[in-house]
């Protein structure tokens, strides 16, 4: 029995992996997830995508893939041949960031969706918070760790790996043809770069290692990668920096291990960090300890006791930006950005975000860290894993991975079936 893979996103940009591998009756989607807010995006701020049109809106101006028999019927346009049933289909999702998932609320009923129980609790919380999955949430199934799950002919295995969110996942496929491993979005400078060797050691000798390449076609770091030790030092320093003045904050709640920590380091400070309500009630949702919410504290306890707090208000569109102006900005205000929220200069909502902290006087400072492997990494990861075939997605320049020692490199083409060989079929 022939396997055959085709790439339905991911293809020569930043997000949107899908990766469906078929053999026989029998197919496994490796993620469904849309691509992040940018400039090609035609659902960006200001636009607001319509909640009853919003897969059909999608596939209309082609910003959802035709893929056959995955999609719910009832959020199709009426007789779309999408919406006629497919082979059978199991879905598994690497991570819980948008680019991965953000698809999964429009599958047809009766698709199972497979994800680690970190990554279905914190989607399930967000929809708690009012922020959830476009469509709803799928019929999830929590995967344990290097637990082979089979589906048909083939056998899926989830190992967890290290990225900027808890429970991030590759996968390994068990095909009649070999193993397809999968690496999700990986990073090795994090806080567990083991758990992501775990995945080029299992991965070790596979038919093909389709591999995230985010940093393939960005430009090189300037000196050693930043870790999260660098990331929490620099927010310590510089709430000690700010004195008596209120510190601003943008970063990515959904990663946790990181708002625990900055939660621990603006106490050790004397400050509690203040979050947006909706941000707040997604974090409690998860239990984390700590959390204040701004209806809570009000302009009137920030103006009242600006050392007190570091506060991050929600940004996710700029419509409440002019609130910014009633803020108390001292001398030792200043806006960390911590990988948060809007992104970086490549969003449509930065120039106008940047423009606003200028007029107010308030410096922005990054102190981030990058959430996925640097380029060396990568070309170390493909080296290890030794496959005989890779293909690197999720990234702008898969031409800049160069292979050594073996590997064919293959350029995907989207939606183009191959063999587990790399052949177009
Ligand atoms: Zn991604
Ligand atoms: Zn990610």
């Amino acid at each position: 029995m022939a396997t055959t893979v085709e790439f339905w996103g991911g293809v020569g940009v930043i997000g949107s992996s899908k990766v469906l591998i078929t053999e026989g009756d029998h197919r496994v989607l490796l993620d469904f997830g849309l691509d992040i807010p940018r400039g090609t995006d035609l659902f960006r701020p200001p636009v607001v995508p319509r909640p009853q049109r919003y897969l059909a809106d999608r596939l209309r101006v082609g910003a959802a893939p035709r893929l056959p028999g995955v999609y719910d019927p009832a959020m199709l346009e009426p007789g779309d041949p999408l919406g006629e049933p497919g082979p059978a289909t199991a879905v598994f999702v690497s991570h819980a960031h948008i680019d991965h998932c953000g698809l999964v609320g429009t599958l047809r009923p009766g698709i199972e969706v497979h994800a680690s129980l970190p990554t279905i609790g914190l989607l399930r919380a967000l929809a708690a918070a009012g922020d959830g999955l476009p469509g709803g949430e799928p019929d999830w199934r929590p995967l344990a760790d290097e637990t082979p799950l089979a589906f048909g002919p083939l056998s899926v295995e989830r190992i967890t790996v290290d990225h900027d969110v808890p429970g991030a996942s590759g996968y390994l496929v068990t095909t009649s043809d070999g193993v397809l491993a999968f690496t999700g979005d990986i990073r090795f400078h994090g806080r567990a770069p083991e758990r992501s060797w775990r995945l080029a050691e299992r991965a070790a000798g596979c038919e093909m290692f389709v591999t995230e390449g985010t940093a393939l076609g960005l430009p090189a770091f300037p000196g050693p990668v930043r870790t999260e030790d660098d990331v929490v030092r620099d927010f310590a320093a510089a709430l000690e920096a700010a004195g008596r003045d209120l510190v601003l904050l943008a970063m990515y709640p959904r990663d946790l291990d990181r708002v625990r920590e900055f939660i621990d380091a603006a106490g050790a400070a004397g400050r509690w960090i203040v979050w947006d309500d909706a941000v707040a009630a997604f974090l409690r949702e998860l239990g984390v300890a700590g959390v204040l919410a701004y209806s809570e504290v009000g302009l009137s306890g920030l103006r009242d006791n600006p050392g007190g707090f570091v506060y991050q208000p929600d940004l996710r569109d700029l419509r409440g930006i002019p609130d910014l102006a009633d803020l108390p900005v001292g001398a030792g205000t200043v806006w960390l950005h911590a990988n948060g929220e809007p992104l970086g200069p490549f969003e449509s909502r930065w120039e106008l975000f940047v423009e606003w902290l200028a007029v107010l006087g308030i410096p922005l400072r990054r102190i981030g860290a990058f959430g996925h492997a640097t380029a060396d990494d990568l070309h170390t990861l493909v080296h290890r894993v030794a496959p005989r075939t890779v293909v690197p997605i999720h990234t702008g320049a898969p031409e800049r991975l160069h292979p050594v020692g073996g590997p064919v490199r293959l350029l995907a083409e989207p939606a183009r079936a191959y063999d587990l060989g790399g052949r177009p079929l």
